[in-house]
């Protein structure tokens, strides 16, 4: 029974002594969503763009209101920064025209 506890704690030692981490594997959890554009400032920038525009732009058109919860880009900018930053550029949108834009954008080209 000893010889047994013995042996398993050397094991676990030896274990713990290996590298746990390959060096440079913590960059590619680093470079996700910041790397498409969507950063803390996107957040604060399109959060006071909802201040200023709080009701969704699809709804609105068919005569509806309601509030808009996020900001779609009108054109999809495809990591173009410059696109990206374009306040013409942006719609505010409620959850499900979103989701229905998206799939409309999927589903086919205009
Ligand atoms: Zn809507």
């Amino acid at each position: 029974m000893t010889r047994l506890k013995t042996l398993g704690n050397r094991v676990s030692t030896q274990s713990s002594a290996l590298p746990v981490t390959q060096p440079g594997s913590w960059r590619t959890d680093k470079a996700t969503s910041g790397q498409r554009g969507y950063t803390y400032a996107w957040q604060k920038a399109s959060k006071a763009f909802l201040r200023q525009h709080p009701l969704c732009a699809m709804c609105e058109r068919r005569g509806r209101v309601t509030a808009a919860t996020l900001v779609d880009h009108v054109e999809a900018h495809r990591g173009d920064m410059t696109l990206f930053w374009d306040r013409t550029n942006w719609q505010p949108l409620c959850t499900p025209c979103h989701s229905s834009e998206k799939q409309r954008e999927e589903a086919g080209r205009l």
